[in-house]
């Protein structure tokens, strides 16, 4: 469950304030996936990254699987976090450490013991259909598989909700179709709520069950897909 009131967000101050986001309503029932749409600048990087508080909204409330997320920080905050797993447009996998490095990371930073991290990773990667590519280092994997590890590797911490940044920008029509149908799955087997963000209208028509189309840092229109793309 993902909840957003009220929230708002300006960076800078004075002359130089942006009005990123205002007055936010949002409210994202467990297991849906839920997409929010609209033009490079709207504010959809903010909504998102306000979720888990990579961004600190300036007011309102933001609620997570019933945790109030803007009331923590510090240990409690990254606790919270854990339960939140966040795939990028550019991947962020770490070059230096192999697909099951990777994947291992958030586990190892969590203090989980090396066997405990090896019979997590498998079932992971055979999830994501890398099984094969445990030992391969970043650089050797197409856009598709690396976006592939990095869906592992947000999973690795069991979240209830997986945060999508513009997670299919950076691919083609086809692999897109791939890592969507991949999102669909684990939404649908393991119940995770999936809130993503795009500025594309095919991919929330292909997978999303709800939009929000966001403008100038507002949402302007909330619907259920099917009411949203048929023509009146
Ligand atoms: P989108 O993801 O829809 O492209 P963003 O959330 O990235 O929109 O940006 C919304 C507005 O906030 C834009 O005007 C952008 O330039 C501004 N913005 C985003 N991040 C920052 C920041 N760290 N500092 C100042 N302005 C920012
Ligand atoms: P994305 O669309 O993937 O978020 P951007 O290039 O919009 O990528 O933003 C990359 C980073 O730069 C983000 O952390 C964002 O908050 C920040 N950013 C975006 N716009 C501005 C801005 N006008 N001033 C300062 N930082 C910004």
């Amino acid at each position: 469950m993902i909840e957003l009131e009220n929230v708002s967000k300006i960076y800078g101050s004075g002359d130089a304030a942006v009005h990123a986001l205002s007055g936010v309503d949002l409210h994202i029932p467990q297991g849906r996936i839920h997409g929010v749409i609209g033009l490079s600048g709207a504010g959809k990087s903010t909504l998102i990254r306000c979720v888990n508080l990579l961004e600190r909204p300036s007011s309102g409330r933001v609620t997570v699987n019933g945790q109030e997320m803007t009331r923590l920080s510090g240990p409690a905050l990254n606790r919270a976090r854990h339960r939140i797993g966040m795939i990028f447009q550019h991947f962020n996998l770490l070059t230096t450490r192999t697909v099951f490095a990777n994947v291992a990371l958030p586990l190892e930073l969590m203090g989980y013991k090396r066997g405990v991290i090896k019979e997590r990773v498998a079932p992971l990667l055979k999830l994501v259909g890398l099984d094969d590519k445990a030992g391969q280092f970043p650089a050797q994997l197409s856009g598709g598989q690396k976006q592939r590890v990095a869906i592992a590797r947000a999973l690795a911490s069991e979240p209830a909700v997986l945060l999508c940044d513009e997670a299919t920008s950076a691919l083609d029509p086809q692999t897109t179709g791939s890592i969507l149908e991949l999102l669909r799955k684990i939404n649908r087997d393991l119940g995770i709520t999936i809130l993503l963000i795009t500025h594309e209208m095919e991919v929330v028509k292909s997978i999303c069950h709800r939009v929000s189309l966001i403008s100038d840092g507002q949402l302007v229109e909330d619907a259920e897909v099917g009411d949203f793309f048929t023509s009146p």
